[in-house]
């Protein structure tokens, strides 16, 4: 049997609640979130460290708090959500298919459908590091849930691959729940986390921080025993003579995230080479209309205040979809976002001036570290925003705010351009 929705919300994380939350305040009353997990607030859950939400609260809760706040709002605007529930299928005329165990297999047919489904950690099988297949090798993220939610320690002497935040604080979780961290080694000359986390989890505790550094090997048959490690030049490939040998039990890796887009790619969505994610318009929507995206499967955010904020933006373009206040693809000039020297992509790829708010933000990573240098934004050849920028690395996403009027007042416009300019 097929039930009729006007809004299906794909993941009850941070990015599905508050987009929930937000298509409810605009007028949506059919609509559901649908989660595979047993509770809501995805990987919040797990984070148990405090630092969120000092933008969208001015406070610092740890995530599961954080959580709880949009937990409560959802639960006190009557919103309806499945727990336990996995979409198996979402078909380009928005039919989703799901399954639980108390309904078997149900097919809902929607009329917009949010995704919201975050993302997952890189493998150890996307690295090809040599070695054995023994225990004792963990992604920092399923290392983080067993510490924190199921109670078991994975292992007593510990080396991390990887300095995103999540191998960072888990540097600092293993620390202080009595494990010993050697180090944390990173392929890049660059660390991949926020510099916060830097400060807060490693340097405060101690763990040396090795840029430019791999795994090279790993010894242990049934338990990891130790691994090489060793310097790396320009091109990513190891230094002979600098192998330095770590004796551990544990091996974590924190090696990138991949926005979870099996379904998006099922449902024809175009997707960001760069990203991983839909390639999405001012109104957070894809190239299917009434397919809008926001969050961690849109992009990687590094504060989930901004996943809260874009879910947000998501939930109301939404409604605004189904309430017919917009009609998508009603002919009006799709303007491209061009990402180039330095900068690797922008959310949103592309805008229909007509139907952006008054103020945009246009969210961006840039490729490598640049210090002393200047965001500019560009109408076709007119420089509108040249901000200088102390430092910016590609593990902090930066922001520009379009104003509407001065793209509507450049006569012709034909593209915008955001890049990095030296000083
Ligand atoms: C280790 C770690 C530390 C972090 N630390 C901080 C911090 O200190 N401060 C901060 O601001 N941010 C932090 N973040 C970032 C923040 O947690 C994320 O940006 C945020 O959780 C992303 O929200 P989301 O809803 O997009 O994704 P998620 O939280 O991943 O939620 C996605 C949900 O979708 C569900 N789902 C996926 N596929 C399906 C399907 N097919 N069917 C049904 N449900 C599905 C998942 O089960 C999940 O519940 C951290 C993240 C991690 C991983």
């Amino acid at each position: 049997m097929q039930k009729n929705y006007d809004l299906v919300i794909v993941g009850g994380g941070p990015a599905g609640l508050a987009a929930a939350e937000a298509a409810r305040k605009n007028g949506i009353e059919n609509m559901i979130i649908l989660e595979r997990d047993k509770e809501l607030g995805g990987i919040l859950n797990q984070c148990i460290h405090n630092g969120f939400g000092l933008h969208t609260f001015k406070e610092e809760l740890t995530g599961p708090e954080y959580a709880q706040r949009f937990i409560d709002r959802v639960k006190e605007l009557d919103i309806p959500y499945k727990l336990n529930t996995m979409v198996m299928d979402i078909s380009e005329d928005k039919k989703v298919t799901i399954m639980n165990r108390e309904e078997g297999l149900q097919v809902l047919q929607a009329r917009a459908v949010i995704l919201a489904m975050g993302c997952r950690e890189r493998p150890r099988g996307a690295l090809n590091i040599p070695g054995g297949r023994p225990a004792g090798i963990y992604s920092a993220g399923t290392a983080q849930r067993l510490v924190n939610m199921e109670g078991f320690m994975p292992g007593r002497e510990v080396v991390i691959l990887g300095s995103g935040d999540i191998g960072l604080i888990m540097a600092r979780r293993m620390t202080l729940e009595g494990a010993k961290v050697k180090v944390v080694a990173e392929l890049m000359p660059y660390s991949g986390g926020l510099k916060r986390n830097i400060v807060q989890c490693l340097d405060d505790f101690g763990i040396p921080l090795k840029l430019s550094h791999t795994v090279i090997d790993i010894d242990g048959k049934d338990r990891v025993k130790g691994i090489t490690l060793a310097q790396v030049d320009g091109r990513g490939k190891p230094i002979p003579g600098t192998e330095e040998y770590y004796s551990c039990d544990t091996l974590l890796l924190s090696v990138g995230l991949i926005p979870e887009n099996e379904l998006s790619k099922e449902a024809g969505v175009e997707l960001s080479a760069v990203t991983s994610g839909p390639v999405v318009n001012e109104s957070l929507e894809t190239n299917i209309p009434g397919v809008f995206a926001c969050g961690n499967v849109l992009h990687v955010h590094d504060l989930v205040d901004f996943v809260s904020e874009e879910a947000a933006a998501a939930g109301k373009n939404a409604a605004k979809y189904i309430l017919g206040n917009t009609d998508t693809d009603s002919g009006e000039k799709v303007i491209p976002i061009i990402p180039t020297s330095g900068v690797r992509y922008t959310v949103p790829a592309n805008i229909r001036v007509e139907k952006m708010e008054e103020q945009l933000k246009v969210r961006f990573r840039v490729g490598a570290v640049y210090s002393k240098c200047y965001v500019s934004v560009y109408l076709d050849e007119e420089r509108i925003i040249h901000r200088k920028r102390p430092v910016m690395a590609p593990g902090e996403m930066e922001e520009i705010l379009l104003k509407k009027e001065q793209l509507q007042e450049h006569e012709g416009l034909a593209q915008i351009t955001v890049k990095i300019e030296e000083a």
